[in-house]
């Protein structure tokens, strides 16, 4: 493992490093030198495409700022390697901000990933908390989303995420409810006027089969498993309800891997958030953790990777044939914000290389598809940075840190500091990342709002 990490900037390809697909920073080189591409004028031009896109596929990396990206970047391939999300031709960055609850009219600065989510899904800023539903609404008051809209207008859709399918992100897609944490039918205690008991349109897990998304993949069967308190399925749990709506309800890697294309599939792999990919020590206050290297490999076999989901997923929208609709994916690597928020920099780096291991499927079938837009962003920015060594006699430093042995052979100091340490970390309130590739992916260029891009996705896939 420890030699792994020390050979990249002697340009001796490791087959793990190959493998991720990433490319290195220095194929036969001597030193971190950077890359020099040249003039990238007609690239660039090349890449600029108006029109209709057959396909959308929306990766979303949960928390994945600028310093998260950086410092997966530095540790797995080094500071002058490029991961596979590098790779996109178009690149801008878009602010997230949500607006509060009590006056609408003014920005909540930091948002979280229900408000940022409906944000992108929606067309409209909402308040923090809520799932695309009208900030300051009382009663059942929802915006409708790009995945309704697109599964209106005759495309299939599919959600795929690391957490709870019913977490903020994959349900910001095809569910309206004013409180984030009301995600299965005895999860309801906020969100009375929502409970199909009182004739709403029940908790997220109950919205999300009932709008028949096509694919849903993750995590979160224990909300799927409580039992619904009214409508045509009371007295039976979510997943009793998703069969007799024509689900394919699985459970496991393998039983995924035998699902055919023609199935409506709900694939729930733990009762939680999916398992994490990569371990090691979580960041101290001073000294501090490590220096470390990560343990990798370390999901359950049983669940599936976040690219094995992309590439079943894939499989099962793909329609053949120019004159047929395309479809709608959104793909979340949702777990680089929650080990975020755990100071747990191995954790965190672990689940943004699998997510661009997810994107690399992703780039591998639009490249057979040229007609499918690609985007890779984020939804807000997190805690981790990357700061200066802490000398051994900065006993006040402040926050957690750990220090990393990255693939330069080099030390890194990751700094989690937004809240005492041991406590929960918090988002901050940057801009982010917004990069694309196929039709419409120029309106990603320059500074947007994250708002912006529900209208990108509308206008590929002419619905609006
Ligand atoms: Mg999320
Ligand atoms: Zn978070």
């Amino acid at each position: 493992m420890f030699r792994k990490r020390f050979v990249q900037c002697l340009g001796i390809l490791t087959p793990a490093i190959l493998l991720a697909g990433t490319t290195p920073a220095l194929a036969g080189g001597k030193k971190c030198t950077p890359r020099n591409d040249g003039d990238r004028t007609e690239k660039v031009r090349q890449a600029i495409h108006g029109g209709r896109a057959k396909n959308v596929i929306l990766f979303l990396g949960d928390g994945m700022g600028d310093s998260e990206i950086t410092i997966a970047r530095n540790y797995h391939v080094g500071a002058a390697g490029r991961l596979t999300m590098d790779s996109l031709p178009l690149t801008g960055a878009y602010t997230t901000y949500a607006v509060q609850e009590g006056n609408p009219d003014l920005p909540e600065y930091v948002t979280d990933s229900a408000a940022s989510g409906t944000g992108w899904a929606t067309g409209y800023k909402t308040s923090n908390g809520r799932i695309s539903s009208v900030a300051g609404s009382t009663g059942v008051a929802p915006y409708t989303t790009i995945l309704e809209l697109a599964q209106a207008a005759g495309y299939k859709t599919g959600n795929v995420s690391t957490a709870e399918l019913t977490d903020a992100t994959p349900a910001v897609l095809a569910s309206h409810i004013n409180a984030r944490g009301c995600q299965g039918p005895t999860n309801m205690s906020s969100c009375a006027v929502y409970k199909k008991l009182n004739g709403g349109p029940g908790s997220i897990a109950e919205q999300l089969v009932d709008h028949k998304v096509d694919v849903l993949l993750g995590g979160g069967k224990g909300r799927f498993d409580q039992i619904i308190d009214g409508g045509p399925y009371a007295g039976k749990s979510v997943v009793d309800s998703a069969i007799a709506q024509g689900y394919t309800v699985v459970t496991d890697a393998s039983a995924l891997a035998t699902v055919k294309p023609g199935q409506r599939v709900l694939g729930l792999f733990n009762s939680g958030n999916m398992s994490l990919e990569w371990t090691g020590e979580l960041a101290q206050p001073f000294p501090g953790s490590g220096p470390q290297t990560c343990v990798e490999d370390q999901r359950p076999a049983n669940e599936p990777s976040l690219a094995d989901m992309t590439s079943k997923a894939l499989e099962l929208l793909d329609r053949k044939g120019k004159s047929a609709k395309g479809f709608f994916l959104q793909v979340e690597g949702a777990s680089i914000d929650k080990q975020d928020h755990a100071s747990n920099p191995c954790g965190q780096i672990g689940e943004n290389i699998a997510f661009d291991k997810a994107i690399a499927v992703g780039l591998a079938y639009a490249k057979k598809n040229p007609d499918t837009l690609v985007i890779v962003t984020a939804d807000h920015a997190h805690t981790s940075q990357i700061i200066d060594p802490v000398p051994s006699n900065q006993t006040d430093h402040p926050g957690a840190f750990s220090v990393l042995i990255t693939a330069d052979g080099a030390e890194m100091t990751v700094n989690y500091g937004t809240e005492p340490p041991g406590s929960s970390q918090s988002h901050t309130g940057s801009q982010l990342r917004i990069a694309a590739q196929g039709p419409q992916a120029a309106n990603v260029v320059g500074v947007t709002d994250q708002t912006e891009l529900f209208h990108t996705m509308a206008r590929a896939l002419g619905l609006e």
